[in-house]
């Protein structure tokens, strides 16, 4: 199997030199697009190039990626926030199945999951939130008992606000990031150059 390469070249915003940018594609349909290159050292020292990749709306017609040209000092206005750290949820509920609950669900499905545990009398006639719950806990730990389940839901609810890292302090955080992140973007198509490759 062999790579083709092709050379893409535009000018620069300064017109003395060009941004080149190398593609690969071979015969099973493969391609790579390259990260385009600032070959201008004026340029290059002005600017630098951010990336948005944007999924298709229609499944299967991929992904394309816009490069921008925006000026060095541009910086987002809020930080990107990491304050909690990542779980592996196979590991957390194998440990502590009550913990898991708190990070990974909301307090209010916890809250309406517990309800409806104290009135029923098998996991299989459970329903919505309960049913969830309850499939999580027959996958991660390998059984589940209404009788079983039912206080450690009780005991995820009671801790779920003193706990650092619960599903809403990182649901919050997310919601920040994915905004900041929309702010950035928005000052860098406003302010950068979209690049024509
Ligand atoms: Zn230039």
């Amino acid at each position: 199997m062999s790579w083709d390469t092709t050379e893409k070249r535009i000018k620069c915003p300064c017109g003395k030199g060009e941004i080149v940018q190398v593609n690969k594609d071979n015969d099973w349909g493969q391609y790579i697009e390259g990260t385009p290159v600032i070959e201008c050292p004026e340029c290059a020292k002005k600017y630098k190039l951010v990336s948005k990749t944007h999924s298709s709306y229609k499944p299967g017609h991929g992904s394309w990626t816009n490069y921008y040209l925006v000026p060095k000092g541009l910086k987002p206005d809020k930080k990107y926030k990491n304050s909690f750290e990542y779980v592996n949820e196979y590991e957390l509920a194998k440990k502590d199945f009550a913990e898991y609950l708190i990070v990974d669900y909301p307090k209010s499905v916890l809250e309406e999951a517990y309800a409806e545990l104290l009135n029923a009398t098998s996991v299989s006639a459970l329903r919505s939130a309960a049913r969830r719950i309850a499939k999580d806990k027959k996958r991660y730990t390998g059984f589940c008992k209404i009788k079983e389940l039912t206080p450690l839901v009780k005991k995820a609810i009671d801790g779920f606000d003193f706990y650092n890292g619960n599903w809403q302090q990182r649901d919050d955080e997310e919601q920040e990031n994915i905004k900041a992140e929309e702010e950035y973007l928005a000052k860098v198509r406003k302010e950068g150059i979209l690049l024509d490759l």
